[in-house]
């Protein structure tokens, strides 16, 4: 099966990229230049990752934050999830602006 993240992170919204890690811009972002940096190879979670990959993702902070520094305040979350604490995680952060997070019903 397909993962959209793997397929974005060779896509065309790519704005920062290394060996092992690619930035890319929220097709449906929650704020104007949303971005998303995820490792090139699909893993679960980010403590899946080796600290090298968790190192390459980080790296790219700092140009994904040039991409957006004019418009906006950069920041990282860090928001957990578990397994039953909602009834439905699609969305998750998305719901603080509750007109973008069912980007899955075709807003
Ligand atoms: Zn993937």
């Amino acid at each position: 099966m397909a993962c959209v993240m793997c397929e974005h992170a060779s896509g065309r919204d790519v704005v920062a990229s290394n060996i092992l890690a690619a930035g890319f811009t929220d097709g449906c972002p929650l704020t104007p230049g949303y971005t998303l940096i995820v490792p090139r190879s699909h893993k679960p979670d980010f403590l899946a990752l080796s600290s090298g990959q968790q190192a390459a993702m980080c790296a790219l902070v700092p140009e994904v934050c040039g991409h957006i520094e004019a418009r906006g305040h950069a920041h990282l979350d860090i928001i957990p999830r578990y397994r039953g604490s909602v009834e439905d995680p699609r969305g998750g952060i998305r719901w603080i602006t509750p007109g973008k997070a069912g980007y899955w019903q075709g807003e």
